[in-house]
Parts: structure tokens; sequence; C-alpha cells
């Protein structure tokens, strides 16, 4: 089934303005086209529990249009020193744990911004008041990291329109700043874009079974790891993204096999440049319940309330994560598998 075929178009009204917002109408002419306020406030699209059991057909099927209004650029520090303003969010994917289809309610498909020019101007704005990095960090030994896809998956809004490679354009331009985006999807568009090794792709990896599991709809992480050396000779810098690290039956001897897969599939160059993040799985209550409703099976690896312990997130929601005494071991369990598949590359944090 195509990842997306879309035969509705929520839009607001300004979209109709920008050029890049009369691009995406025209390469779906036969599309039904629902005017609406807001990209925020499609209450029958998000807010419908009654859409769960046809959740990935309206992920399919639907795009929403918008003006990005408010556009700041806020700090992170830990995959990225800034995220970028959002040019898209919302997901076609539907991978179980995900945060990001669940922030405007229960569907939630990709809501592509029109006004891409008004977005990379304020990006090139704030890269050029930081000037050069004063020293290297986590993020980076020498540019400033901008993650633009902190809401989506890039690969795939890069099959709407051209925001990512207009913006892939954009930081090829900057010495000072690099572009990141982390990535279920390979897009073997994105290979004939020219970063000039100023954007990182992270490829998102787990072991084979989980993934089935729990990444719904997104390309097998064999093809991601067959594609590290392709995006590394395309001038893109390749990181993976050990996320979210799932705590299983038998997950170290899971994850010792896919990290030394990776290190007998990439060729030398690749490995030279190879780094990764690695971040242990936070889930949420209401995720859970959301889950419980169209994929139990996932909840049995995720809710594991006898190794998690609950944390109240700055917004009042009610998260659960590995619980502390034990997912110290886990970090530095799963460092040492790291180290002893894919010796001298870096893991750039891990929590
Ligand atoms: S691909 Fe990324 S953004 Fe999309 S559902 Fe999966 S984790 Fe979320």
């Amino acid at each position: 089934m195509a990842l997306l075929d879309v035969s509705t178009i929520y839009l607001e009204p300004a979209v109709h303005e920008f050029a890049r917002g009369r691009e995406i109408l025209a390469r779906w002419p036969d599309a039904e086209r629902i005017a609406v306020d807001s990209h925020w406030a499609i209450p029958h699209l998000h807010g419908n529990a009654g859409n769960v059991a046809r959740w990935n057909d309206v992920k399919r099927t639907t795009l929403v249009l918008g003006v990005k209004k408010s556009r700041p650029v806020r700090p992170n520090g830990r995959s990225s020193d800034f995220i970028a303003p959002s040019h898209a969010n919302g997901c076609t994917m539907s991978c179980a744990y995900c945060y990001v289809p669940r922030r405007k309610g229960f569907a939630n498909p990709i809501t592509t911004f029109v006004n891409i020019e008004q977005l990379t101007a304020t990006i090139g704005r704030h890269v050029a008041k930081q000037g050069s990095k004063p020293a290297p960090n986590q993020c980076d030994p020498e540019a400033w990291v901008y993650d633009i896809g902190e809401n989506s998956d890039c690969s795939v809004d890069a099959t709407i329109c051209d925001n990512v490679a207009d913006l892939v354009a954009l930081f090829s331009r900057l010495p000072t700043a690099k572009a990141s985006f982390a990535t279920k999807w390979v897009n073997p568009a994105l290979l004939d874009l020219d970063p000039r090794g100023r954007t990182r792709v992270r490829f998102s990896v787990m072991p084979h079974e989980v993934s089935k599991l729990l990444d719904v709809r997104t390309s097998p992480v064999r093809e991601r790891i067959a594609a590290i050396d392709s995006f590394v000779e395309a001038g893109y810098e390749v990181h993976l993204n050990c996320s979210p690290v799932v705590v299983t039956e038998g997950w170290t001897s899971a994850w010792k096999e896919l990290l030394e897969e990776v290190a007998d599939t990439i060729s030398p160059a690749a490995r030279a440049q190879l780094k990764s993040e690695v971040i242990f799985l936070t889930h949420n209550e209401d995720l859970h319940e959301v889950n419980l409703g169209w994929h139990p099976r996932a909840e049995e690896v995720l809710w594991r309330p006898e190794l998690q312990e609950p944390k109240r997130s700055q917004n009042g929601a009610l998260n659960v994560r590995y619980a502390r005494g034990k997912k110290g071991r886990m970090v530095s369990v799963f460092r040492d598998i790291w180290d002893a598949a894919l010796p001298g590359c870096e893991i750039r944090y891990a929590f």
C-alpha cells in the first residue's frame, strides 16, 4: 500500500497566497479540498477517538496545509544545538511509541507549512547571529546544529514538496551550521540533492523483530542500514539514532547482532564519520491507552510497569521511563555492546 495517496486536503485560506501552497495543490488536483480556519483546529480529524480504527488510512489519504505563523528557534542541546521552526508536523507513519503523531490528537496526518521562504529566512538570520561555534560540544565539534525534523519525518515530507530540499540547500551555503534530522524512511530522491556535508541524516535503528512490531509503515531497518553508504557518498553526514531502546527479553543480544550487522555492512568511509545517539524508551500513559485501541501487542513491550517509573512532564502528562537504578546499568550495557561492535565510533550521548 502506498505510504501516501492523498485524496483529502485541509487547507487554511492563506495557503493559496504562497507558491509552495499552489505547487502542492497542483500535485493533487483531484483531492477534495476542505477549508479550515487553522491547521490546529480540525476536531473531527485530530480529536476524534473514533478515528483510531482507521488511523493509518487517515494518515495515508489526508494532507493538511497551513502557514507557520510563529517561528521560534528553540535551544536544544542534546541531538542538536537548536530546533528550527517546523516546516511540517505530523507523520504518515505510525510508530507505536511516537509522540509526534499524537500531538494534535488521534490521527495526525502530515501538516505541511507553505511559507518556506519565511522559515528559511528566520533560520538564516538566526545562524548569522550566532557567529562561529566557540567550542566543540556533543552536538558537533564545529558547527551549530539545527534539528529540522523534530515534529515530522523529513524523508517523507520530501515526497510532498521541496521544503526539505530548500532547507538542505540553505544549510549547504552556511559554513557555521548544519541541518539534522532523524528518519525511519529511506527516500532515494534525497540522494539527488547537494548537501555538501551540511546536513546530517540520523537513521533510526532498532533490532529487526522489535522494529517489525513497533515501527508501523516505516522502511525496514535493513533498508535503512543499506542506505547509509549511498547517503554518505551523496554528501550527507550520516549518524545512527538508536532510539528508542526498548528493553525486551533478549534485548542485549538483539542489539549486539544489529550493531554487528551495521559494522559488516557499511563502508570504511561511512564508518569513519559514524556517530550515534542512544535514547531509552520513555512512554506515556495517554499514548498507552490510545495504543490499546489499535495496536495492543505493541503495549506488551512498551508498557512494563515492573521496569518503569512514573515521571510527570512539564505539561502535566504522566510519562514512564525505565527506573533510575536499572536504567544506569542498561545504558552502560548498551555502551559496551556499541564499543565492541563499532570501536572508534562515538556515542554522542546516551540516556
Ligand atoms: S517515523 Fe518518526 S515521526 Fe513518524 S511515527 Fe515514526 S517516530 Fe513518529
